[in-house]
C-alpha cells in the first residue's frame, strides 16, 4: 500500500498522464439516455442507412462476417442486444456500428482484412465503441453543446435533426466530427480484449491498422479513418496493449489463429461468372489448400 503523503503526488502524475494522452478533455455531459432509447435510435439509423445501399448476398463472406461477428458480441458485455451485422457492396473502405448493436461492412475494406482475424480487428473495434456507448455520448454532447440537455431526441422529427443525428453517430455525409482520442484509445483496448476472447490473434489488430494507416499516403483515404483517425501515436498505444493481450490468447484454449483468408475467397469470386452466379467456383490447384474455420492461416 502506498504511504498517505504519496497519495496526492500519484494523483497529480495519473492527471498529467491522463492529460497528456487526451489533452485539454472536456466534462462529461450526464449520460441521462436509457438503453432502450439508444437501440431504438440506431435501429432507424440502421435501415436509413440500408435502405440506400446494395448489401452482399455471398454466402461464404456472409457465413464469415456473422460467424466473426456473432462470436466477438457474444463475448461482449451486451451480448443479449439484437446484434445484425450487414455487408455493404461498395468499393469504400468503411466500417460502422450504431446503438443497439447493428455493425455493417463494406466490400471494399475486406481486402485490406485480408483474412477473418484481420475483419474480427475491424468488427472488435467497432462493437467496443457499441458497448462503450461512445455513439450515445456523441450525441448526447452534440445535443448539451446546443443547449438542448443531454437527453436525445426519441427518433427523426426532420432532416435537420436526422442529419445531426447521423453525423454524432459517425455515420452521416458530414465527416468531420472523428471519434475523440480516448474513445478510440478505449474502443482499441476493448476491442483487443474481445478478439482474445473470441479466439483471434490479437497480433493482427496492429497489422490491420498498420496496413489501412499505410493507405492514407494514396490518392484515397480510407473513408473509415475519417471517423476512426489512425496515427503513429495510436499504433504505439496498440502495440503497448499487445503483451497483455497475447498472455491472455496464449492462456484461452479457444484459438483461431488468423482464420479463413478472406483474400482467397475474393480471389475465387471475381473468377465466379457473373451472368451465372450459381456456377460452381473454378478447382482450387492442387497445391493450395483453403483451412477449416479455426485453423491458423497464413496468406
Ligand atoms: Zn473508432
Amino acid at each position: 500500500m502506498l504511504p498517505r503523503c504519496w497519495i496526492p503526488a500519484v494523483l497529480i502524475f495519473s492527471l498529467l498522464l491522463g492529460c497528456a494522452r487526451f489533452p485539454f478533455p472536456p466534462p462529461q455531459p450526464e449520460m441521462t439516455v436509457p438503453l432502450y432509447q439508444e437501440t431504438a435510435l440506431g435501429e432507424e439509423a440502421y435501415r436509413e442507412i440500408l435502405k440506400h445501399e446494395q448489401l452482399s448476398q455471398d454466402p461464404q463472406l456472409l457465413k464469415i462476417l456473422n460467424r466473426v461477428g456473432g462470436q466477438l458480441a457474444a463475448v461482449s458485455a451486451m451480448p443479449h442486444l439484437n446484434w445484425e451485422f450487414a455487408l455493404i457492396e461498395s468499393n469504400e473502405r468503411n466500417a460502422f456500428a450504431l446503438p443497439g448493436g447493428k455493425v455493417a461492412v463494406t466490400t471494399g475494406i475486406l481486402p485490406v482484412c485480408a483474412n477473418e482475424a484481420g475483419l474480427a480487428a475491424v468488427m472488435s473495434h467497432q462493437i467496443a465503441h457499441v458497448v462503450a456507448r461512445h455513439g450515445t455520448e456523441r450525441l448526447s454532447r452534440s445535443f448539451h453543446n446546443s443547449g438542448r440537455g443531454a437527453a436525445i431526441p426519441a427518433g427523426f422529427s426532420n432532416s435537420r435533426n436526422k442529419n445531426e443525428i447521423m453525423t454524432a453517430l459517425g455515420v452521416g455525409r458530414d465527416r468531420s466530427m472523428p471519434f475523440s482520442q480516448r474513445h478510440e484509445f478505449e474502443a482499441d483496448d476493448l476491442g483487443m480484449n474481445l478478439m482474445v476472447q473470441a479466439g483471434y490473434d490479437p497480433m493482427e489488430t496492429v497489422r490491420f491498422w498498420s496496413r489501412i494507416n499505410q493507405m492514407k499516403r494514396g490518392s484515397r483515404v480510407p473513408e473509415m479513418l475519417f471517423i476512426h483517425p489512425i496515427d503513429a501515436r495510436r499504433l504505439e498505444d496498440l502495440r503497448r496493449l499487445l503483451p497483455k493481450a497475447n498472455r491472455a490468447y496464449q492462456a484461452n484454449p479457444l484459438k483461431h489463429g488468423l482464420g479463413r483468408s478472406i483474400l482467397y475467397l475474393l480471389s475465387r469470386r471475381q473468377l465466379m461468372p457473373k451472368s451465372n452466379p450459381l456456377s460452381p467456383p473454378p478447382a482450387r490447384p492442387s497445391s493450395e489448400t483453403a483451412p477449416a474455420p479455426g485453423t491458423p492461416f497464413n496468406p
